[in-house]
């Protein structure tokens, strides 16, 4: 009989304890799950997120894996009491969020479509017609499960697609680039950059004021990944001087974003509240349950945390 214990945002339990449980189960395995636990000492894995309970990882000396049930892991790969294996969520539910809401965005700003929608007024304005996709260049910095896959819906879309990440990938219908010299290439291209890193040391500020000045004048930015990544203080400045002509941010150093925060009141950016993407109950659940099958069968667990590249 393993031990399962939930540990995440107590909120999330009613929802997760059915499907985890079905999941569990359709999985093959003899469990109890539960959201507390007396002892430590017993618990073979721990389903996880940042705002559950546990802050210390040390007396779990029975456990086996980690599993977190968000796919970015940068509140958490940093705990030195952690020493179980990690592992981060890759839900297809996620994904097909993911790809539906960037798709939405760069749609959004590549027809132009705020002049029409904010437009009601009875005034027939003939603006100019917006380019087919084949020739307007997306990028998008970070080539992982989330943004390959928005890369490719966009590609499908004949958007002119080219993307950044740490190794050097080959992926269909995206010209790939890596290392400083290919962000610089895909910054330079670029007249919508979506950013879909996870936030490492190496990522955060990686919009900034320099990055920002190599981008075509006028280019929107969007930012589901990780508020971090970009100096806000760069972005505003090149907001207001046009070199950017909009933002949409779905992430921010602190959130909920306050009230007083300059990017609520600014005209050219879009606020959206870290909605971009949401783990899914059912196929999440799932995918703790075959990682625990995986586990228990000696197999190799999905998805482990890389904790020296942070992600
Ligand atoms: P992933 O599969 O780990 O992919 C990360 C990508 O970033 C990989 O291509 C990786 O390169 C690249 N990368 C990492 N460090 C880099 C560096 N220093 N330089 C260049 N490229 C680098 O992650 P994912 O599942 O796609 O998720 C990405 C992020 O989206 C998450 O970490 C999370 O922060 C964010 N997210 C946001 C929401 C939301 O609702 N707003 C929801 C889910 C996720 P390699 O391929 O070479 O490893």
């Amino acid at each position: 009989m393993l031990n399962i214990l939930f540990a995440g945002n107590p909120t999330l339990w009613p929802n997760y304890e059915p499907a985890l449980k079905t999941a569990f189960a359709d999985a093959g395995l003899e469990f109890e799950l539960s959201d507390s636990c007396d002892d430590p000492a017993i618990v073979d894995y721990i389903v996880f997120s940042p705002a559950g309970p546990i802050k210390d990882f040390s007396p779990f000396v029975r456990t086996k894996a980690v599993l977190n049930l968000w796919a970015g892991v940068e509140s958490v790969v940093g705990n030195k009491t952690l020493t179980q294996p990690l592992t981060r969520m890759v839900d297809p539910g996620l994904r097909e969020g993911m790809v539906e809401w960037v798709t939405g965005h760069v749609l959004r700003h590549h027809l132009g479509m705020d002049v029409h929608i904010h437009g009601q007024d009875g005034v027939w304005r003939e603006g100019k017609v917006p380019p087919l996709a084949r020739d307007r260049c997306v990028g998008i910095l970070g080539l992982g499960e989330l943004g390959a896959a928005s890369g490719q819906a966009l590609a499908g879309l004949n958007f002119d697609v080219a993307g950044w990440s740490r190794s050097q990938k080959s992926i269909e219908g995206i010209k790939c680039f890596s290392g400083e010299e290919g962000l610089r290439d895909v910054m330079a291209r670029s007249e919508i950059l979506v950013l879909l890193l996870p936030l490492t040391p190496e990522t955060t500020n990686v919009l900034n004021s320099e990055t920002l000045a190599l981008m075509p004048k006028g280019t929107v930015i969007i930012n589901p990944g990780r508020g971090p990544m970009i100096d806000d203080a760069a972005l505003l400045n090149a907001l207001n001087n046009g070199q950017i002509s909009h933002a949409t941010l779905d992430v921010f150093r602190v959130e909920p974003l306050p009230v007083d925060d300059p990017y609520w009141a600014h005209p050219n950016v879009t606020v959206t509240p870290h909605i971009a993407a949401e783990t899914r109950v059912t196929s999440s659940a799932r995918m703790v349950a075959e990682n625990v099958r995986r586990a228990e069968a000696n197999e190799p667990l999905m998805n482990v945390v890389d904790r020296s590249a942070g992600y």
